[in-house]
């Protein structure tokens, strides 16, 4: 099993990605550029056999005409989104699998929020949880919006009671490159975060169509203002210092300055 994380360098900086299974079959997540992905397929001598949409956001679904033209690819998608999303053909639900190849698949997680309509995948491999695709519900360093169909309460259980309880070995694959945007908006609200610090050292540098980095959730846990709800230097800086200030009230605070960061 090999993850190809892709950059698009398009103005939103996506990422599509490409899970390839040991007898060279291929499933596609939030195909970008269609014909990209199907040349990357081909050059590798395989099939793709899936493409999942994370939610029904355009940039995210944008490829999938070109690829239902040129294969017989099935198109997984949250129920929500079945209607919404072009050539979305099969429904997905909570705890369903979208197999790979015999020791690998791709795990369904219902993940409201950013929208309604949006599925998370954890990609397990030989019995074990490897990583986590989560379109715009994760990013490195911070979370989705909840303005094109979202609502931040939602989006605060799936990230608290869902993701938060996930391995911490497990690597993050978010949708859109915003680290060091996101890094930005963390050291505001806590300066002394060292690792955040570091981080955002290493990130001009960054080639992120060879060489991506990745986090994993336990890093998340570490460098994510929306992971450290209570945090006492962030919970300062908010003033919503007083104990028994929610997690919950804390996330909609971050969520709300962060839309007009
Ligand atoms: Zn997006």
């Amino acid at each position: 099993m090999k993850v190809h994380q892709i950059f698009t360098n398009s103005p939103l900086r996506n990422f599509t990605y490409l899970v390839e299974g040991k007898q060279g079959h291929f499933i596609a997540i939030d195909p970008w550029d269609g014909e990209l992905v199907l040349n990357e397929v081909h050059s590798k001598g395989g099939l793709l056999k899936g493409v999942v949409s994370t939610h029904e956001h355009s940039d995210h679904t944008r490829g999938n005409v070109v690829i239902s033209k040129k294969t017989s690819c099935v198109f997984y998608a949250h129920p929500n989104g079945l209607a919404k999303i072009p050539c979305a053909n099969k429904g997905v639900h909570e705890g369903d699998r979208i197999v790979v190849d015999e020791s690998c698949y791709l795990e369904v997680l219902d993940t409201p929020g950013h929208t309604f309509a949006h599925l998370c995948l954890i990609l397990w491999n030989e019995g074990s949880p490897i990583g986590l695709f989560c379109g715009d519900t994760l990013f490195n360093a911070g979370v989705g919006n909840c303005h094109n169909g979202g609502d931040p309460k939602v989006l605060f259980e799936t990230i608290d009671k869902k993701l938060g309880l996930l391995g911490e070995e497990i690597i993050v694959y978010p949708g859109h490159e915003y680290l060091g945007n996101n890094l930005g908006f963390t050291l505001k609200y806590e300066p002394n975060n060292e690792v955040a610090k570091d981080l955002l050292e290493k990130y001009q540098g960054i080639d992120w169509t060879n060489e991506p980095v990745t986090t994993t959730l336990g890093r998340e846990k570490e460098i994510n203002t929306f992971f450290r709800l209570e945090n006492e230097e962030i919970r300062k800086k908010l003033s919503l210092d007083k104990s028994d200030t929610s997690k919950e009230e804390v996330f909609l605070r971050l969520r709300e300055l962060r839309n007009n960061w």
